[in-house]
């Protein structure tokens, strides 16, 4: 996946788009829904044939490529996960640190999100209005939903599909997961003349989801000034004051994460210290907020890895280049967050077990992400489907994503390098006093 979600060609860049659009869309429901009212004839002919319709179409479109998407991108992450096995040690190292901080960081963002209840800041009578006029929503995709409520042996055997695509039809995850799952590992397992059609395929498959939501994007602007017009037209500034207060939380646990974790890792795992980290680094972490790109990062990464603190180009070159798609720290508590953050929202309110499905989603979906802008999203609309939260609320993240986006790539990739000094230092290939002096 090389290309940007989104990506536009010449003029205005597609978030600028995005965030007119919001404004616009906010602008204008806000307005409506504090002079003439929501009831008023003409909104709601705007809403039930204009704001509606084509808010409804973005999503679908969005909706539509999350199946093929969560089965290819596991699939191909696992089958690439066959040449890291044969390096062995080293691969395994670095999968180790993946996966443990990438859990520490779901959980982090879980009980960050808990104790902060973004979801508060919206009036018991606003929510009480959210979940009658989305209940139509939720309850067509409540059977999803039903399925992840109960904690039991059934949790563990419907992760494994009957039939892989009644599952994909019922946008079931975790069995399309877990299909993925097993496909990838029976890919590994191949001679490589015989995998390698199907591999392309899958590859190939990727490539055609990611045009797709290419498309879907170019009609977010649109679609977030409908989609936000029909909310706010309803909700007023109310639910406005929950989406600052979302974005909040989600900054917070991004910098409890590298100002905690991440730093005590280096400083009591790796003997490096965070500022003197920080400062060698910064070129990689600014590239990666203006980019929003972990993938685009990669160069800057190995060159400051190499350069600034002398880790061999050889450990460097081996971590990064798998980090940057499958080590997301940010991403996994952006994902969490924002998953239970839309539930409350909605009226979706989720139980302990349930909690535990979305951390461990946000892991797999962080591991299955792409490195690129916005490569979450679609991911995420998974996930949200799989708890029955209502599609409309993605048009809220979408339009505060930008900053979000900037923001979690920065952390992905701060927790890349870290990944790179940490495999060097459990090799013998790295210590503290090999960091070159600079002059
Ligand atoms: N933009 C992120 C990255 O490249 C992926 C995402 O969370 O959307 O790391």
């Amino acid at each position: 996946m090389s290309e940007s979600i989104g990506s536009t060609g010449p003029g205005m860049k597609l978030h600028t788009k995005i965030l007119i659009g919001l404004a616009v869309g906010l602008t204008a429901g806000v307005t409506t829904n504090l002079t003439v009212g929501v009831d008023n004839p003409t909104v709601e002919w705007v809403n039930r044939y204009i704001a509606g319709p084509v808010g409804q179409i973005f999503l679908r479109m969005l909706f539509m490529v999350v199946m093929p998407l969560v089965f290819a991108s596991i699939a191909l992450g696992v089958a690439g996960l066959g040449d890291i096995r044969k390096v062995g040690r080293v691969g395994g190292k670095a999968i180790g640190y993946f996966f443990v901080t990438t859990c520490l960081a779901a959980t982090l963002g879980l009980i960050v999100v808990n104790m902060m209840k973004p979801w508060e800041r919206v009036s018991p009578e606003t929510r009480v209005e959210l979940m009658d006029r989305f209940a139509g929503d939720a309850s067509t995709r409540v059977e999803a939903a039903a399925t992840t409520a109960k904690f039991g042996p059934e949790t563990f055997i419907n992760i494994v599909p009957r039939n892989p695509i009644d599952a994909a039809a019922k946008t079931d995850m975790l069995a399309v997961i877990f299909f993925g799952l097993m496909f990838g590992a029976a890919l590994t397992l191949m001679a490589v003349e015989k995998s390698k059609p199907m591999t392309d395929w899958l590859e190939a498959l990727n490539e055609v989801v990611i045009k797709i939501i290419g498309f879907a994007m170019k009609l977010a602007p649109y679609g977030v000034a409908c989609l936000i017009f029909t909310v706010s037209s309803r909700f007023g500034f109310d639910l406005m004051v929950a989406v600052a207060a979302f974005v909040i939380t989600v900054l917070f646990a991004l910098a409890l994460h590298v100002g905690v974790t991440l730093f005590a890792i280096l400083k009591l795992g790796l003997g490096l210290s965070p500022l003197v980290f920080v400062n060698r680094v910064k070129a990689a972490l600014i590239t990666a907020f203006s980019t929003s790109s972990s993938s685009a990062t990669l160069p800057t990464g190995l060159a400051v890895c190499e350069t600034q603190l002398g880790i061999p180009r050889k450990v460097a070159g081996f971590v990064l280049p798998i980090g940057s798609t499958m080590c997301m720290n940010g991403t996994a508590i952006f994902e969490g967050i924002t998953v239970i953050f839309l539930a409350e929202i909605f009226g979706v309110d989720l139980t302990i077990p349930q909690m535990a499905i979305v951390m461990i989603m946000s892991v797999i979906t962080a591991i299955g992400a792409a490195g690129v802008p916005g490569g979450s999203i679609p991911l995420l609309v998974g996930i949200l489907t799989m708890f029955g939260v209502p599609g409309e609320g993605i048009a809220i993240v979408l339009g505060v994503d930008r900053i979000l986006d900037m923001s979690r790539t920065t952390v992905n990739v701060f927790s890349d390098l870290t990944a790179a000094v940490f495999v060097a230092k459990n090799e013998g290939q790295w210590t503290a006093a090999d960091v070159p002096t600079l002059k």
